[in-house]
């Protein structure tokens, strides 16, 4: 049987290339982000607990309705926003979901969405599925911050979405308030539509606030705002997220959520719940990946590889060309099988596959796992 592909242009992503020849090599794992300890043990036992209980059947399409309470809680807390956890707030299937879901949302044929490269993988092929036009702008080199000169100038009659993530993966590069003062004089008086990919929002670091769109009631009546409760809680495999946006849009969204997965795993929501009325623990994270962070670089300086900043997430992005002039896709292929050690290549998240002799590295793993990542890393002359 015969179809057309409505993603010609799409193969396997990096994400499971690196992490399958790191299985098959058995190699440190530093490429495909996700952490290799464990998640918190208070959470866990919440969810057994939720089993337990019998919470096993579907909770409502839009959420458990205390979880999302609870998260309307959290945000007017930290971001001093009124956010109706009935209206405004939908659980989902991880952010990834949360994302293609808005985007499905608001894209027509033709339309098209500004896209901030480099970008992680998923958004172009959504976009793509879509029927709608990426419109790419390069974030600029090394310090990957946004040239809104260059966003007035690509915005058209046909602009309906621009895509945004802060934290920002692959390049750790955070969102300023010089940023958002920008961006809302851009879409002042258009139908431009935001979709910010908050993913990272606790894994921020050296006390820089994280500029959540949510902050922001101009904005936010414009915006789908898509997190992770994976990314933040270390636990990637639950696939569990949720997104924000305006009473008017979250029921269009719900109408393409309810007839996609309809609810999403019941005791995880039921655990989450009670988890995000203690504070700590989200207000503690910053601080623990910032610890992540800073004794890798600490370990890195031992080596020959040329750090580029990391403000957020869990990831940084390494020069290595005082080592090689490889392309970074071989680099990265010859360094995991010469020395054991994984990262992704940081075209991978360019369209054009633009290399700029860089590696991105996860840092949210064990001290001793990072400690044999980079002791092997040193042997690299
Ligand atoms: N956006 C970014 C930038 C990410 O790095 C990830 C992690 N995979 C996601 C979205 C998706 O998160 P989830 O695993 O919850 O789908
Ligand atoms: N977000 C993770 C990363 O950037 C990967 C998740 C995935 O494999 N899709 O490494």
């Amino acid at each position: 049987m015969q179809i057309q592909s409505k993603l010609p242009n799409v193969g396997t992503t990096i994400f499971t290339v690196m992490s399958g020849l790191a299985s098959e090599l058995n190699a440190v794992n530093l490429g495909q982000g996700f952490p290799d300890y464990n998640m918190n043990e208070e959470l866990i036992s919440l969810v057994n607990e939720a089993m337990q209980k019998g919470f096993n059947q579907y909770v409502p399409m839009q959420g458990y309705m205390p979880l999302r309470e609870s998260i309307a809680e959290k945000i007017s807390f930290l971001y001093s926003a009124n956010v109706n956890a009935q209206t405004q707030i939908t659980i989902t299937p991880g952010g990834t979901y949360a994302i293609y879901t808005a985007l499905t949302t608001v894209l027509q044929p033709g339309d098209e969405v500004i896209v901030f490269e480099p970008a992680y993988d998923s958004y172009i092929p959504n976009i793509e599925v879509n029927g709608a036009v990426p419109v790419l702008i390069d974030l600029k080199f090394p310090d990957y911050s946004i040239d809104w000169e260059k966003v007035k100038q690509k915005i058209t009659a046909r602009t309906r979405m621009i895509m945004l993530n802060s934290p920002h993966n692959p390049t750790g590069a955070v969102l300023r308030e010089s940023d958002i003062n920008e961006l809302r004089k851009i879409v002042k008086d258009t139908n431009i539509i935001i979709v910010s990919d908050e993913v990272y929002e606790h894994l921020i670091f050296d006390n820089i606030p994280h500029q959540s769109i949510l902050r922001y009631p101009d904005l936010m009546e414009r915006s789908f705002v898509c997190f992770s409760f994976g990314k933040v809680y270390h636990c990637t495999g639950w696939k569990l997220g949720y997104c924000v946006t305006s009473p008017e849009l979250m029921v269009e969204f719900r109408k393409v959520h309810q007839f996609n997965c309809f609810s999403c795993n019941s005791p995880a929501q039921v655990g989450l719940a009670s988890f995000l009325k203690n504070k700590e623990s989200y207000l503690s994270l910053p601080a623990f990946m910032q610890k992540k962070r800073d004794y890798f670089q600490e370990l890195m300086k031992e080596t020959k590889f040329t750090p580029l900043p990391s403000y957020g997430s869990y990831f940084q992005i390494y020069k290595y060309d005082q080592i090689s002039d490889e392309s970074d896709k071989d680099f990265a292929i010859r360094i995991t099988k010469e020395y054991g050690v994984a990262t992704i290549p940081v075209s991978a998240f360019y369209q054009s596959g633009a290399d700029n002799k860089a590696v991105r590295f996860c840092f949210a793993k064990k001290e001793e796992t990072l400690k044999l990542a980079v002791e092997r890393l040193m042997k690299i002359k």
